[in-house]
């Protein structure tokens, strides 16, 4: 029985991977997903195309980082344990390189409050995490400090990343992220966005805490 939960848990991080292309949030092996499993983590392996992975080349890594597997897990393993480690409300971390966040995190800008929606960050603004290279601690430090009361952020000249309390939701999120920067960067070309005050984002976070946003909605 456990053995069966755990196999369609990792078919179902394979088929979230899988969907990143469709979803127009990554290409190629860009990008990474980590699921709260047990007492660490499950999470894709590093540089494998998503169309040859299978649910037995998802790595289990216990949060000290150990693990025993034929591949390598992501080399952004310690973001993706980190952020779990810290968030006991976070279950799921998508990480990805999709076009328009990218487009800001190369400008190093953060998002702010041009839309009601940001309020599914958590706040009104998505931050710019500091720029280090893939794969370090430092990165990995940067990202926990732009997600602070936040559920997702910028990585500076290089992506983004979207956390939930399941995958479903995480992948929900990336998504929204990806579609207010494309919609931000075309309303910087047609004219000059209004930021939404503090106040006003407060009030809509609030309300999708008592709606119990759902993917789906
Ligand atoms: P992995 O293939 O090691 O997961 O790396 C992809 C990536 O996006 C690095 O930031
Ligand atoms: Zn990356």
């Amino acid at each position: 029985m456990a053995r069966h939960d755990a196999f369609r848990v990792r078919q179902s991080i394979v088929e979230a991977a899988r969907s990143l292309d469709a979803l127009g949030l990554t290409q190629g092996t860009s990008g990474n997903i980590a699921l709260r499993w047990e007492d660490g983590l499950l999470i894709t392996p590093s540089g494998l195309p998503y169309a040859r992975m299978s649910p037995d080349d998802i790595v289990f890594m216990r949060l000290d980082g150990s693990f025993e597997h034929p591949l390598k897990p992501s080399s952004e393993w310690r973001f993706h344990r980190d952020i779990l480690a810290r968030r006991p409300e976070v279950n799921a971390v998508v990480h990805a390189h999709p076009v328009y966040c990218t487009a800001f995190a190369m400008c190093r800008r953060e998002i702010p409050a041009v839309h009601y929606m940001i309020a599914a960050a958590g706040g009104p603004t998505v931050r710019c995490a500091p720029y280090a290279t893939f794969g370090t601690e430092e990165l990995s430090a940067h990202a926990l400090a732009a997600l602070e009361d936040r559920t997702c952020c910028l990585l500076a000249n290089h992506g983004m990343i979207a956390t939930g309390p399941d995958l479903e939701k995480a992948l929900w999120l990336a998504v929204e992220l990806e579609t207010l920067c494309r919609q931000y960067a075309v309303a910087l070309q047609v004219g000059t966005p209004v930021v939404l005050p503090d106040d006003e984002i407060a009030r809509n976070v609030e309300k999708f805490r008592s709606y119990g946003l759902k993917a789906q909605d």
